[in-house]
């Protein structure tokens, strides 16, 4: 491609509304304009690197044996209906009317579509499993649109779903799978994780998010640095600790901590650390309220706590009132020394080893010193409440925790057979007897990808692309072309045995100052620069620089044409 004849649009000022790195230098370098709320226009530069991304997905997903086929974008009521989600979708669901007042949706995702294909087309256990995959736009009506591409209303995803008669080949599958996105995002370069997710109800290791590590992801994940393991921080397991509670060595005391609530203040005016301190939440039970205690340096997971038996789904900590009336104590001074009977305890692994430690004492203006459990304070059950921290152990027993920031670029999931149930999707086993489908179905944001790996690899200048991503390999800048006709000759040269050689080549061949060329390429993340300069042309060398290097060196043509390949 030559530059002269492409539309590049770079600009300078910083976008006022672009909150994070990859919106602003997607903007910036001209890759996308916006339309309205989480409506992008893919300009060809960015059309060149989505485009890349797609096509790594697609040769991945044929090489595991995935079958592409398109279903149309906007999808009818009434199959939505058979599911129950044209309802419990939510207000993320775009609905539309047509001109007979028939009404659709536009497509957040596929499983109504592809099970009633399957429903139709897949009748014997001989033509299981098998995969269908599109690459296709979606729209969801996001409740806060934002990120430029990384969070729209409309983007493209690769969706495919799986179709089995048996949990076991569903299990086959997914690794399959799973190995087609570790392929997929090792070649695109990126550094990522693949996190165990919480399934709700299904559990076990039937969910993973692919995440790609940047700092402004929304989603908190732990890691392993010993291992492979790695889960959503809702997730991770905090180990119950190898020590034993030490036996009391001090009476238990009550103490006046007038003004004191939080565990930083009690534990700075009692001259105790926050890890010798125990914290209690009240929250709404199923049946009255729950105390859950954790130690004071602590946090409460909320995934963790609505799986406890004791608790809703979503627990909700119980109002000022409502813990008044129950201990006669406000909020910042309550603890589980003489709480009512009625209220169960539960207690966090970690706080269960302590002894000797502070707490509220469930009157205003007082903490217990010296509090003990059994001794001075009932335990209903010990449990694993608290999210992970850095420098916890690992789970599987190999490594420490790290805590990093994720943005979710795919999602594998079992789904087991709730569409096909749903939309009755069948098929006959061995015995002849018709037997509902199980599925997986399996999830890439490829317009998310494209922003996930600016936010992981950029500077000050602009993007810097994996090789697989960017729209051109290499560029060739002429200096001053249009007074040194040698130079343009040279350049062109240049660039045609480049492209002869297979290597994507752009010439920038526009004859600006080298400065706003430079910062350009720069800005665009082109891998491989070269420069062609009449100085260059005289002592027969090429200047070459990598867009992750400082400096630049000279190569000879045959120098740089072997560093290419
Ligand atoms: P998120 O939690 O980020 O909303 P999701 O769980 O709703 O994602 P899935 O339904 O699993 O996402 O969709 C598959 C993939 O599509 C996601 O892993 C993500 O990469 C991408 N994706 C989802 N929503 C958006 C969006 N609004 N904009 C861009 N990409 C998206
Ligand atoms: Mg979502």
């Amino acid at each position: 491609m030559r530059l002269s004849q492409f539309h590049l649009a770079t600009v300078k000022e910083v976008p006022a509304d672009a909150e994070i790195t990859s919106h602003r230098l997607m903007l910036r370098a001209g890759m996308i304009r916006r339309l309205a709320s989480g409506l992008y226009t893919w300009s060809p530069l960015g059309l060149r690197v989505m485009r890349k991304v797609e096509q790594i997905v697609r040769e991945e997903m044929d090489r595991a044996g995935a079958l592409e086929m398109l279903m149309p974008s906007i999808q009818p009521k009434e199959l939505w209906e058979e599911t129950g989600r044209w309802q419990k979708f939510g207000d993320q669901l775009l609905k539309i009317t047509d001109r007979k007042q028939q009404e659709f949706c536009y497509g957040p995702t596929h499983e109504e579509v592809i099970t009633d294909f399957a429903r139709n087309e897949l009748k014997s256990y001989r033509q299981l499993p098998i995969v269908f995959y599109q690459i296709q736009t979606k729209f969801r009506d996001e409740f806060r649109p934002r990120f430029g591409v990384m969070r729209a209303r409309e983007f493209l995803m690769k969706d495919a779903y799986s179709f089995h008669l048996s949990q076991e080949s569903l299990a086959e599958t997914y690794a399959a799978m799973y190995q087609a996105y570790v392929r997929i995002f090792t070649r695109l370069g990126l550094t990522f994780r693949a996190v165990q997710a919480d399934t709700g109800a299904i559990g076990g290791n039937a969910s993973h998010e692919f995440q790609v590590i940047a700092d402004a992801g929304e989603d908190a994940i732990a890691f392993s640095d010993g291992s492979d393991y790695a889960a959503n921080l809702e997730k991770a397991e905090a180990l119950a600790p190898t020590s034993q509670r030490p036996a009391p060595a001090i009476a238990l005391q009550r103490v006046d901590t007038p003004a004191q609530k939080t565990i930083a203040e009690v534990s700075a005016f009692l001259k105790v650390s926050p890890q010798q301190c125990v914290k209690t939440l009240l929250v709404r039970g199923r049946d009255g309220l729950v105390a859950l205690c954790l130690r004071g340096d602590h946090e409460i997971n909320a995934v963790k706590a609505g799986k406890l038996a004791e608790l809703p789904d979503e627990s909700v900590l119980a109002s000022e009132e409502e813990i008044l009336a129950a201990t006669g104590a406000r909020p910042g001074f309550i603890g589980p020394v003489g709480l009512p009977d009625s209220i169960p305890v539960i207690v966090d692994r970690d706080a269960a080893v302590l002894a000797d430690f502070v707490c509220g004492a469930n009157v205003d203006g007082i903490h217990c010193t010296g509090a003990n459990w059994d001794r001075d304070a009932r335990v209903s059950r010990i449990a694993d409440l608290r999210s992970v921290v850095d420098g916890d152990l690992s789970p599987d027993g190999n490594g420490v925790l790290h805590i990093a920031r994720g943005i979710e670029v795919g999602h594998v999931f079992q789904l087991g057979r709730k569409y096909a149930e749903a939309l009755d999707a069948t098929v006959v086993d061995e015995t002849g007897k018709p037997q509902v489908m199980t599925m997986g179905c399996y999830g890439i944001g490829v317009s998310r990808i494209v922003a996930a790996a600016i936010e992981q690899r950029h500077d000050d200048a602009g993007i810097i692309w994996p090789e697989a991503m960017a729209p051109w390999r290499v560029a060739v800048c002429v200096i001053n072309p249009k007074n040194v006709p040698a130079v343009a000759a040279a350049g062109e040269a240049l660039y045609q045995a480049l492209s002869q050689r297979g290597i994507e080549t752009v010439l920038d061949d526009r004859g600006l100052r080298a400065g706003g060329m430079f910062a350009d390429i720069e800005l665009i993340g082109i891998p491989h620069r070269v420069v062609v300069s009449e100085r260059g042309l005289a002592a027969g060398t090429l200047e070459y620089r990598a867009r992750e290097d400082s400096e630049s060196r000279a190569l000879s043509q045959e120098e740089l044409f072997s560093l290419l390949h």
